[in-house]
């Protein structure tokens, strides 16, 4: 069967590469989807165009006028979410999981659109600050100013998030000012160009300010140099490649790196079976293992609670997920989906296998799983697995991330012990404590701070109306230290902020008055 090649979105034109292509096969049933080529496009030309067309249109508009597009653009997301939602279960994904990715996506751009109406000048520069003296006769001062960048937006995304993390980066680049160029995973690309294809169609946004690459992107960081912007998501690798490109290291293009993380959660001590502290644990690390199925950068990778207390968890833990239901999406009773492809699923399962080497896996196996409603080898389908290591000195647990619903559980023993064993994730996006102590979790925390990007304190007070460990929120920032990219993106207007060149002008007060006025 002839499998179309899928679009790329350049120059306000959808084009099909040429050649063979990548072929990117149905996560449930094994089909072949579609077939990934940027053969034969000119990504000069659409560099050019993004430069010339793009950044011209959105200069043309002011911030809270931006803002007003983002919002257009993701209301008319909204209206067709179902088309989304039905592509991301052929990628493996339960309806729980798109929403995730597709509604946080509007979601973020929503709050970026509210931020840009609201906290944003009726204008196309921000003044920062009132004027600093700089003399003592008042004749000269100083103030800064933001303005939009002559250059362009690169987003590289991972696979797990084809709308969210497209949005996340898009709103405030947008909103900045700097037309995007979307580069999403071959894995998922195809569900990334559809939500490009409805906002195009919206026609809430000016000419050139997205394009989208379905496909490699040979040459285009040629291009890229000191007024461009460079947002990567993916695995460390490829940030360590990206990163050394002389884009990066010569030209100073601006980038930004989410790489992967070995994130922890922590049980107080506190927290014994009965208190509700353990209850939420439980159920936050079998959230975090199964939506998505665990093929999320926030996920808890490293379970760690009180040596007195692993029984009594790993038990809780193991009936929990004996509860969840491995199938294809939609079908009857299903709680966790497949991963992205076979390909990720060997992966997995290598990674796995590392982690078990410094324990034992106490639940689940990874070469066998029950599935409901498809064919579980032509499926990218893997069981949960909980790992448990108790010899805590082994490198494997803070050094193998396994992109699956796979989680370590491990002892510690006092407050000094845990904070030794969170520092071994090398720097992560998201951490968590779980107790009701208030002492024990100040300690973690800011033992733990320097570690992380973010960190979530959960008890019974604020469970109710927490969103979780793994959910990062557009108002805070998202990204971490070390291993987990040294970046930050998201954050409110931080994000726009750190897509404008920030200018230090110096001269009379009134003068300065008439620049910027
Ligand atoms: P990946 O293999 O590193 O790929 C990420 C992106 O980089 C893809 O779009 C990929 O394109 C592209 N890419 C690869 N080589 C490139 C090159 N030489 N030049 C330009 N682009 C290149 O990562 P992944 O497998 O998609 O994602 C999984 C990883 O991402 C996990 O480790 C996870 O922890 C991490 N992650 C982090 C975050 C975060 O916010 N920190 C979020 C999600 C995922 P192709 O697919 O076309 O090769």
């Amino acid at each position: 069967m002839n499998i179309a090649r899928l679009p790329s979105y350049l120059e306000g034109v959808w084009r099909t590469g040429s050649g063979e292509g990548t072929p990117v096969a149905d996560a449930v049933t094994g089909e072949t989807v579609t077939r990934v080529t940027s053969e034969g496009l000119d990504l000069a030309a659409a560099v050019a165009y993004a430069r010339r067309t793009g950044l011209a249109g959105l200069g043309e508009l002011t911030f809270p006028q931006r803002a007003a597009a983002i919002k257009a653009a993701a209301l008319a997301l909204q209206e067709r979410r179902q088309e989304l939602y039905e592509l991301s279960a052929r990628a493996g994904a339960t309806q729980r999981d798109a929403v995730v990715d597709v509604d946080g996506g509007i979601g973020t751009a929503l709050v970026y659109a509210s931020l840009g109406r609201k906290g944003l000048p009726e204008h196309t520069l921000i003044v920062e600050d009132d004027p600093v003296a700089l003399g003592k006769g008042g004749t000269f001062a100083g103030r800064h100013i933001l303005t939009t960048p002559h250059g362009i937006c690169l987003q590289i995304n991972a696979f797990n998030f084809p709308v969210w993390g497209m949005l996340e980066k898009l709103a405030p680049a947008l909103l900045a000012g700097l037309p995007t160029i979307v580069k999403p995973a071959t894995p998922t690309a195809y569900i990334a160009a559809h939500a490009v294809r409805l906002i195009v169609e919206s026609g809430a946004l000016p000419p050139g300010a997205v394009q989208l690459v379905s496909g490699s992107v040979p040459g285009l960081l040629d291009l890229l140099g000191g007024q461009d912007h460079i947002g990567f998501t993916g695995s460390a690798a490829t940030a360590d490649r990206l990163r050394s490109d002389p884009a990066v290291t010569r030209r100073s293009a601006r980038f930004n790196a989410e790489a992967d993380s070995l994130n922890c959660s922590v049980l107080g001590p506190d927290a014994v079976p009965g208190r509700p502290e353990f209850e939420l644990f439980a159920d936050a690390l079998v959230t975090e293992m199964t939506v998505k199925a665990g093929q999320k950068c926030t996920a808890i990778r490293r379970a760690f609670v009180p040596a007195g207390l692993i029984d009594a968890v790993c038990e809780a833990v193991q009936a929990r997920l004996a509860k969840v239901v491995v199938g294809a999406p939609g079908a009857d009773g299903v709680t966790m989906g497949a991963l992205v492809g076979l390909a990720q699923r060997a992966e997995v399962r290598g990674a796995a296998g590392r982690l078990a080497a410094a324990g034992s896996i106490v639940y689940g196996d990874p070469r066998k799983v029950e599935v409901v409603g498809a064919d579980a080898e032509r499926g990218a389908f893997l069981s949960p697995l909980l790992v448990r290591v108790d010899d805590v000195a082994r490198p494997e647990p803070h050094q193998v991330e396994a992109f699956g619903p796979v989680s370590t559980l491990m002892p510690y023993g006092d407050v000094s012990d845990l904070l030794d064993l969170v520092a071994r994730g090398a720097g992560s996006l998201a951490g968590s404590v779980v107790s009701y102590d208030r002492d024990f979790v100040r300690q973690v925390v800011l033992g733990a701070a320097a570690h992380h990007g973010r960190i979530l304190v959960l008890d019974r007070d604020s469970a109710a109306e927490s969103t979780g460990h793994g959910i990062p929120m557009p108002q805070l920032v998202h990204g971490g230290p070390g291993r987990a990219g040294g970046g930050q993106e998201e954050g409110g207007l931080r994000a726009v902020y750190a897509h404008l060149q920030r200018t230090a002008l110096q001269g009379g007060p009134a003068t300065l008055d008439s620049i910027i006025r």
